[in-house]
């Protein structure tokens, strides 16, 4: 949470266009001994996280929400997170992000509640908040006034199916290297033809399955 509070999606919180809560699935168990997880059935290593609480701790969102949210459990098991989802997310309002700890949770709460099931990677986290801050950061900064008219997320790599161009600022020289001229030109339609070539060129180059879909896309 704290790491949430530098940089652009700590201005978003402060300027109230965006709000994140932590919510302590603790804090929900009926456990005298406030545990939250169990050994599995059926054996094997590792302790799972129970039913019960995760459950009232939805409950207790969606009551104070006054709807039923859209609840995202990051799971390595699920769809990779793109920026079209999180395109997606950032227009629903509220998100619900359930992180996951130990073996995981209960698949039976994962069935009632669960909207969508979304990874980061194809890697196994110990738990889900890296995940959930990496939606976090993606999301807010797709909310409408979080980014600054001088950080626009318009050109970006994803948008339009493929990686940025190359960037260059001052100085025009650097370790005998050169800004490449058609920048320096001014002739805008120039830039912006140059840009596309060179996000096509670096997405074919680096990214071949993405510049695929481009391809066809476009043809
Ligand atoms: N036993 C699970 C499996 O094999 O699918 C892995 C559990 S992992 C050790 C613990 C928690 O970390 C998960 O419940 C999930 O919330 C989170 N997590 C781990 N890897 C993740 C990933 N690649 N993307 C999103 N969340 C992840």
């Amino acid at each position: 949470m704290q790491a949430l509070s530098a940089s652009i999606t700590g201005r978003a919180i402060r300027e109230e266009k965006i709000a994140v809560e932590a919510v302590d699935i603790r804090d929900f168990t009926e456990d005298k001994h406030r545990h939250v997880d169990d050994y599995t059935y059926g054996g094997g290593a590792g302790m799972l996280m129970q039913a019960q609480p995760v459950f009232a701790a939805y409950e207790s969102v969606a009551a104070r929400l006054e709807k039923k949210p859209r609840v995202v459990y990051l799971t390595p098991q699920g769809v990779p997170f793109t920026q079209d989802l999180a395109r997606d997310f950032s227009e629903c309002g509220e998100l619900v992000l359930i992180c996951g700890h130990y073996e995981g949770i209960d698949e039976r709460v994962l069935e009632e509640i669960v909207t969508d099931r979304v990874s980061i990677g194809d890697y196994v986290l110990t738990g889900g908040e890296l995940a959930a801050m990496v939606v976090v950061d993606a999301v807010s900064r797709l909310v409408p006034g979080v980014l600054h008219n001088d950080e626009s997320a318009q050109d970006e790599s994803f948008a339009g199916g493929l990686l940025e161009y190359p960037q260059y600022t001052r100085p025009e020289s650097w370790h005998g290297k050169e800004v490449p001229e058609i920048l320096l030109s001014g002739n805008h339609k120039k830039i912006e033809e140059w840009r596309l070539k060179q996000a096509e060129e670096r997405t074919r180059k680096f990214r071949p399955d993405l510049y695929e879909k481009y391809e066809a896309n476009n043809q």
